[in-house]
């Protein structure tokens, strides 16, 4: 169950809160504050899975989302958008984003999306 999971927003609140759940799982969290980061954090330490926030300084979720695809298209990226953002959840899966969630959510769901995406990988 040593699976890495980089978490990237730029509220602190958010990854905190999503660091402590994960960490709970058994998972190896890693943070990332904005889009440039998460790709640098992605090289050094390659996660088996990106929670990757939409809207954030310097690059944003989509961008960022391309390049580390472009990078390693086998690392899953789950995107979480707000409400009424389907024109870019589109475009990010378009792209090649596994899956996404809406912000505000329930992080039970978040939890149980993130093990669904993570067995399914194994398994192929
Ligand atoms: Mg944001």
């Amino acid at each position: 169950m040593g699976y890495r999971v980089l978490v990237v927003d730029d509220q602190k609140g958010v990854r905190r809160l999503l660091e402590e759940l994960f960490k709970k799982e058994g998972y190896e969290v890693n943070v990332a504050v904005d889009g440039r980061d998460s790709i640098e954090k992605v090289k050094a330490n390659t996660p088996d899975i990106v929670l990757m926030d939409m809207k954030m300084p310097n690059m944003n979720g989509l961008e960022a989302s391309e390049e580390i695809i472009k990078y390693d298209r086998n690392i899953p990226i789950i995107m979480m958008t707000a409400y009424g953002e389907m024109e870019i959840v589109q475009k990010a899966l378009e792209v090649g984003v596994k899956k996404y969630i809406t912000k505000p959510f329930d992080i039970i769901d978040l939890r149980n999306l993130v093990r669904e995406v993570l067995e399914q990988n194994t398994v192929e």
